[in-house]
């Protein structure tokens, strides 16, 4: 027996190294595309529920491979993350979202905001607040046009540090939202102590739209929202019943394919002028 735990030990080492290795191997040719300029932003549509017209856009990022698009966020997000490359990659596309915006503003039914993801690792460091600003003035995209997105789990991870930042970015005009709304485990002391301006419910409370269980998490966080004066937006919208019943709860705004998938900027700028005026 102690044989056999001595065998399978040594698999599990080699299969961390090489778990280690593959990270390794995608975070160096991460690097690369990034330096290279290979890496884009696509953007996806914000509509506003009552209206129905697009009030913004969020950034993004994409990592074109060879043959069509390999790499999905959320698997090299996290590697980004991990070494600290996400705080480069996070501050370009700051800078292309901002170009994106401000290319849009001919068109009658621009997108009025941009939002961006922002992660814990751009938090904790110190520059944010100064590097964001300094990005605002150079691309010119006015502080109130710009949305963060910021999940739960950070929110709540340094409440401090996270709680200082949103309170400086917030006092420059910037509009604060909470990313993936529902997953976290964010209490209401918390969640009121928190300078943000939306919560964003997550797309596993909007599938629940469809399937019987009626929303009842949209709701309450809809509920909850404005109680605390925040507005919502709802992710992962797919369906016209999501976007009536959403509307129905108060909901102010939808986002997903029921709209438009992320697309890149020239897509997007098509679909906005064939896009008929509400
Ligand atoms: P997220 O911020 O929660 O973004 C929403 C994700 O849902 C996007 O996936 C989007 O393509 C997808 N989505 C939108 N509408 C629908 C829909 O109707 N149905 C379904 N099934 N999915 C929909 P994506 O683009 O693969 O991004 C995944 C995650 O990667 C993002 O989740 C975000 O956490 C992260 N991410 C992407 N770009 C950036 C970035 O520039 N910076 C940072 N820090 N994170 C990013
Ligand atoms: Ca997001
Ligand atoms: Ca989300
Ligand atoms: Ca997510």
């Amino acid at each position: 027996a102690k044989k056999h735990y001595h065998e399978s030990h040594e698999y599990f080492m080699a299969d961390m190294e090489d778990n280690t290795r593959w990270r390794l191997e995608v975070i160096r040719h991460l690097r690369q595309d990034f330096q290279s300029n290979k890496l884009q932003v696509w953007y996806q549509p914000q509509i506003e529920l009552n209206s129905n017209r697009v009030v913004g856009m969020e950034a993004l990022v994409r990592w074109p491979g060879e043959n069509g698009f390999v790499q999905p966020p959320s698997v090299f997000i996290p590697l980004a993350e991990y070494s600290g490359l996400i705080v480069e990659i996070g501050e370009w596309v700051l800078a292309e979202a901002a170009d994106a915006w401000r290319s849009l503003q001919d068109l009658p039914n621009a997108p009025h905001r941009v939002a961006v993801n922002v992660s814990m690792p751009q938090f904790r460091n110190r520059m944010l607040i100064d590097r964001i600003a300094h990005i605002l003035g150079s691309h010119r995209l006015p502080p109130t046009a710009l949305e963060l997105e910021i999940t739960e789990s950070i929110a709540m991870d340094e409440p401090k540090v996270v709680i200082s930042a949103l309170g400086a970015l917030k006092e420059l005009g910037i509009r604060i939202s909470i990313d993936d709304f529902g997953t976290g485990f964010s209490s209401l002391g918390q969640l009121r102590a928190l300078p943000i301006n939306c919560l964003k419910i997550d797309q596993s409370f909007i599938r629940e739209i469809a399937n019987g269980r009626g929303g009842m998490y949209a709701e309450t966080i809809v509920a909850l929202a404005s109680k605390l004066g925040l507005s919502t937006i709802a992710e992962g919208v797919e369906t016209t019943e999501q976007a009536g019943f959403l509307r129905g709860l108060g909901c102010d705004e939808a986002q997903g394919y029921l709209y438009a998938k992320p697309m890149t900027l020239a897509d997007l700028r098509q679909w906005l002028e064939q896009r008929i005026p509400a």
